[in-house]
């Protein structure tokens, strides 16, 4: 075979991404399942670069040179378990059989421990960036072995964004490691979005602004610690006008956030590590409250009482400051809460995975790609196994100095009624984490007393039990 690698599953993704290392001078073998995608794909862009379409999966898996790379971009689940069956029958141990798409980590697990056992190199790997990330430069996650990566790696970081010449494309660690860390990724960009919506909604609540003046204070927010892609988008968006009404772009879209599941997969994985993410949780629940239609039918039948007064702000721009804080501060609790979960999933899988590596990736070509990344690297450059992001130096500082404006905000949006689940989430998450001692030991207390669970004490080695029931002797056990 003549071509350096494979890419089979030609939508939007794998197209993309096919033309991606053909223009960065790699030989691309094409296959679709069915053909018309490949002709099209040479007959549109056959002139970015050298491609060898294939019809059948003999002959694309005979058009690779070895060891035989093959990029899987199909719909995630079973069409891919489909494609990685079809394709192992053809190639030979040794090969290396990646799979691009957004599968669930178990899932990767699951194929990668199938396939080494039958001499495969297998590597779930994340692309972030959608299309346009695909075709120019995405953010990349794969896992899998060193091995493999030693041929598929170099690739993948030519054809990834680049920020001050660094690739964002890193090893991040054995089997399911990528996928999972894409998967906390999207998590983080969830939590993202709410943040920047609440920010949004308490501007227009409290100040009357209208989209477009809410779109400039974003443009400005972009020209210092929050710069994002997302802040970017959201100025662009606020200022938008719907053609056909003259409104307001924002004013037109139903109000209802849909998901396709990534952030339901962070919750679920968190809840089994037992790591609060409480702002992707919170982010993922305010999409499900925006769409439980009965629910807010109801509430809206019932009036429920609200008990606001009219939201008057004295200083415009204090305000809009105070949210500035309150929003960047919430953002950093939300990306610690995810490096957490990514520490704890990789400790329990043995993955080994470099958190300040991840933010670097993340840095350009997807979603979440903002300057506070740097920040991140550095954090665990300084500290690689830093056990809270908000106690590294830089950022203790710099969340400190925005918890007066945070606290103002939480409660201005309590006593008027705007409801803002991730900031006020977030902000409680950091008076726990920080707190010198929590309630939790009432509730130790309480699970003793009704259960026998015991608990220790803070003056004395032990696990005691009181005898509620009885004379409510204390015994030490065992
Ligand atoms: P789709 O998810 O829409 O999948 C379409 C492709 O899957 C087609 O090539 C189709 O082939 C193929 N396919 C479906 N079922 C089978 C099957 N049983 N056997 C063989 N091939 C099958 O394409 P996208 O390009 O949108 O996404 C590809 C992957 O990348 C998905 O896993 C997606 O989640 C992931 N992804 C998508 C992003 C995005 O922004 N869209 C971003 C990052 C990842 P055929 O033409 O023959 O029907």
């Amino acid at each position: 075979g003549v071509a350096d690698i494979g890419v089979t599953g030609l939508a939007v993704m794998g197209s993309n991404l096919a033309r991606n290392f053909a223009r960065n001078g790699y030989t691309v073998a094409v296959h679709n399942r069915s053909y018309g995608k490949t002709q099209a794909l040479i007959d549109a862009h056959g002139g970015d670069g050298e491609f060898v379409p294939s019809e059948s999966t003999a002959d694309f898996v005979a058009s690779l040179k070895a060891p035989r790379t093959v990029i899987i971009m199909v719909k995630a689940g079973g069409p891919t378990d489909a494609v990685i069956e079809d394709l192992a029958s053809h190639m030979e141990p040794g090969d290396i059989i990646v799979d691009g798409g957004n599968a669930h980590f178990p899932d990767t697990i699951r194929r990668e421990k199938a396939l080494r056992e039958r001499g495969f190199h297998f590597v779930g790997t994340g692309v972030s960036g959608g299309e346009e990330g695909a075709l120019n430069g995405p953010s990349i996650m794969p896992g899998g072995t060193k091995e493999a990566y030693a041929t598929l790696g170099p690739m993948l970081e030519k054809i990834s964004a680049k920020v001050d010449g660094v690739p964002c494309s890193t090893y991040i660690g054995p089997d399911g490691a990528g996928h999972y860390v894409k998967m906390v990724h999207n998590g983080i960009e969830y939590a993202d979005m709410q943040l920047i919506a609440e920010a949004y909604d308490l501007l227009r609540s409290a100040l009357g602004l209208s989209a477009a003046e809410i779109g400039k204070v974003f443009e400005e927010w972009n020209t210092g610690d929050l710069e994002s892609y997302l802040i970017e988008i959201t100025a662009d968006v606020l200022q938008h006008t719907d053609a056909e009404t003259g409104k307001a772009f924002v004013d037109v879209v139903l109000d209802q956030a849909e998901q396709k599941g990534t952030g339901r997969w962070t919750v679920q994985s968190a809840l089994d590590l037992g790591v609060p993410i409480t702002g992707i949780a919170e982010a993922t629940f305010a999409r499900a409250l925006s769409g439980s239609l009965p629910q807010r039918e109801a509430a809206r039948a019932a009036g429920l009482a609200a008990e606001t007064a009219g939201w008057s702000v004295a200083d415009k721009d204090a305000f809009i400051e105070d949210v500035r804080r309150a929003l960047y501060a919430s953002k950093v609790v939300a990306y610690s809460q995810g490096f957490d979960q990514i520490a704890a999933a990789s400790l329990e899988n043995g993955w080994n995975i470099d958190r300040g590596a991840c933010a670097r990736i993340w840095r350009g070509g997807c979603i979440i790609r903002a300057r506070f990344l740097n920040r991140i690297t550095e954090a665990y450059e300084r500290d690689a196994e830093l056990p809270l992001l908000i106690s590294d130096p830089y950022f203790a500082s710099a969340v400190g100095d925005g918890v007066a404006s945070w606290r103002r905000v939480v409660a201005g949006a309590a006593l008027n009624g705007i409801p803002v689940p991730a900031f006020s989430s977030s902000l409680s998450y950091y008076d726990g984490v920080r707190a010198e001692r929590l309630p939790a030991a009432l509730i130790q207390a309480q699970r003793d007393f009704f259960g026998a669970h015991t608990y220790h004490r803070v003056d004395k080695d032990g696990v005691f039990h009181t005898e509620w029931s009885a004379d409510r002797s204390e015994t030490p056990q065992g």
